[in-house]
């Protein structure tokens, strides 16, 4: 979905006074939120999406959501 991928609904974290890590797929610092119908975080260099939230969510909700990191196993 590269074509849609840089739309007006892309905003910077700082927006919504907040500061959003780098992508954990391509080490991307180039994040931005989407601040829209379902609000997340969108690497701009990978395509990568965070978790998305509820509809009407606060978008900063979706940053803490990019933000956390749970330890996986390999
Ligand atoms: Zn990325």
């Amino acid at each position: 979905m590269i074509s849609s991928f840089r739309t007006s609904h892309h905003v910077p974290p700082s927006v919504f006074g907040m500061e959003a890590r780098g992508c954990p797929f391509c080490g991307s610092t180039s994040v931005a939120v989407y601040a829209g119908f379902r609000n997340h975080v969108s690497c701009m260099t990978c395509g990568a999406d965070g978790p998305v939230g509820e509809r009407g969510a606060d978008p900063r909700d979706a940053v803490a959501r990019w933000n956390s990191r749970p330890e996986v196993a390999e």
